[in-house]
């Protein structure tokens, strides 16, 4: 009989193979006290373990093909680096002598202590490299306990569906060296390293399926549905035609967009589109090249000062920029000044004064970039710096009133005078832009569209601020609606004002990486849109069968529905055209 079981679909594809269950356990690492004649010989024991750990990790690392990007590598470099971090080996050796306790003991103290530090970061991103320091425990668990690693030898992973508690990167990356047809693990979020390298990989994944190695018995036959998170345990003869027909159906599609990559985004009636990428680190150029050769519609430069947990200074800026620079070869890159604040902080501003009651809606982004103009100036400096390099843009996030847009103009202006004085090249006509995300901005959208170079729609914070949800709270995930009349007519009027003025507008937002709007989007006159690496070809896709024109009338006709249901169901009608 077939069962249906789920979990949350992290990588999307389908994959048919049979189980392969690791049926590992937790290493044991109940305290024990030990007499103070044995302290040595236990620290011994611990950097045996630690030297062997290693030795697994560099076996990984060269058993996997050479030609393995070294984005993916990094994740097991990264394994490494903690292997030799003070914080996590000298920490234990202290634990084991502090407390006269075994190894397992003090490493599992330690690996607490770090998940906690990573558990109070804000950033979403940040607080899964948790799951690095668990890894790295259990690895080193598992030597000292003597259990069983997973095995990097023959080809016993190869066709099959692999259902595991959880996996390390180190395992994802050496079974899809073996080609395993999917992975199944009981933990993990879809923002796991493991989902991160699935979805890279291309491998269909299924995580946070609880309990799915009690469910499921080794060498039965499996179908995951990557998309939804289903997976059908002995799928019946229907079942797995059907699902055989997806997979084809999907094969075919991705060499489809494959064929895209590097073409021009051109509607059937020859609208050009430019289509850019998003990034959050100089490493993410490498994710936006492997699907396709564009440009940067943003970077999201308070990465930067998290990693730092600090302001960085002049050279450290330019330094960075430069490298995106060089990688992007002359396609332009969008430079976004400081977002810090909300769900992105620092320690070092907290540390500044209390937190703000409500932070969203605090001293956020360029607010308090405009507080502090000399903290400000060294980004500046060194994005006009870096604009002698390649087509460069300085956008600017949060702005709502128009006082504070002359505030920006005129502090770029100082900017480059003190460049100017100095003899430092750096492009005069460098163009400057504001984030509409903001309803107050969106509303006077006329106003800055005659002051600025160009306008980028963020819909993260624009629909926060018009719903009044906040954006990261489940609790009020259910009212995050990007098609929201009033969400409709705020991203339509900026769109409006940009063409008014002749000025280029385009969308940052995560609503621009979604292809259930891309229509609805290019209906309401959008002509730029810059999307996270993984949408660029699917957006590509339907903008290459979109014609511009005939989408102009019919969206202006959803533009006056306020029933949720009705605009929900005309702009599904323009998907299904394709
Ligand atoms: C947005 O608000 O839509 C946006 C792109 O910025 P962020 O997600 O970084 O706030
Ligand atoms: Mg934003």
């Amino acid at each position: 009989m077939s069962i249906y079981i789920s979990g949350i679909g992290v990588s999307k594809g389908i994959a048919i193979g049979e189980a392969f269950v690791l049926a590992r356990e937790q290493p044991d690492a109940t305290q024990l006290t030990l007499p103070a004649g044995e302290i040595n010989a236990e620290i011994k024991r611990f950097k045996k373990a630690l030297a062997q750990a290693n030795q697994q990790l560099h076996d990984i690392k060269n058993k996997i093909a050479k030609n393995t990007a070294d984005d993916i590598i990094v994740f097991i470099d990264t394994h490494l680096l903690m292997l030799e971090d003070p914080a996590f080996n000298e920490g234990t050796i202290s634990n084991i002598k502090e407390h006269s306790c075994n190894a397992e003991w003090a490493l599992q103290m330690q690996g607490e202590r770090l998940v906690q530090v990573f558990n109070e970061m804000e950033d979403p991103y940040l607080r899964t490299r948790k799951d690095d320091v668990l890894h790295v425990v259990k690895r080193i668990q598992s030597c000292l306990t003597g259990q069983e690693q997973i095995s990097t030898g023959d080809d016993i992973y190869r066709g099959k569906i692999v259902v595991a508690d959880d996996l390390t990167p180190a395992d994802t990356i050496m079974m899809q060296h073996q080609k395993v047809a999917g992975f199944i693990t009981e933990f993990g979020g879809p923002l796991s390293h493991t989902a991160i390298l699935a979805k890279n990989l291309g491998i269909p994944a299924i995580v946070g399926l609880h309990h799915a190695r009690q469910l499921i018995r080794r060498n039965e036959t499996l179908v995951i549905d990557g998309f939804t998170g289903v997976v059908i345990n002995s799928p019946d003869k229907k079942s797995l035609r059907y699902y055989r027909a997806v997979r084809r159906d999907d094969i075919s599609k991705r060499n489809l967009l494959n064929d895209l990559s590097g073409k021009p985004a051109v509607t059937l009636d020859n609208r050009q589109i430019t289509l850019h990428g998003n990034i959050d680190r100089p490493e993410d150029i490498r994710l936006i090249k492997k699907y396709d050769n564009t440009g940067i519609g943003l970077y999201r430069t308070e990465m930067l000062f998290i990693e730092l947990n600090q302001w960085p200074d002049q050279k450290t800026h330019f330094k960075t920029y430069k490298r995106i620079i060089k990688a992007l070869k002359g396609k332009p890159l969008t430079i976004r000044t400081m977002d810090l604040g909300a769900d992105k902080e620092i320690q070092d501003t907290i540390a500044h004064g209390p937190m703000a009651h409500n932070p969203a809606m605090g001293l956020r982004a360029i607010r308090r970039c405009l507080k502090e103009p000399q903290d400000f100036m060294p980004q500046l400096l060194a994005i006009l710096r870096a604009s002698a390099l390649g087509p460069v843009r300085i956008m600017i996030p949060m702005l709502t009133n128009i006082e504070e847009v002359d505030q920006v103009l005129a502090l770029v202006e100082e900017a480059k005078q003190i460049l100017r004085d100095k003899k430092v090249a750096f492009d005069e006509k460098v163009p400057v832009g504001a984030m509409i995300e903001v309803p107050a901005a969106a509303l006077a959208a006329d106003a800055f569209a005659k002051k600025l170079d160009f306008l980028s729609i963020g819909t993260n914070d624009l629909i926060q601020y018009t719903l009044a949800i906040d954006r990261i709270d489940d609790e009020v995930n259910y009212l995050f609606n990007p098609l929201h009349p009033a969400v409709l007519k705020l991203i339509h009027m900026t769109i409006e004002a940009g063409k008014k003025a002749g000025i280029p507008v385009s969308m940052c937002g995560e609503m621009a990486s979604d292809t259930q709007y891309t229509r609805l989007l290019l209906g309401m006159g959008l002509e730029y849109f810059s999307v996270q690496a993984n949408a660029l070809l699917e957006i590509k896709h339907i903008i290459v069968n979109s014609t511009y024109k005939n989408l102009q009338s019919e969206v202006q006709s959803i533009l006056q529905v306020y029933d949720n249901s009705e605009i929900k169901s005309r702009v599904q009608q323009l998907v299904n055209l394709l």
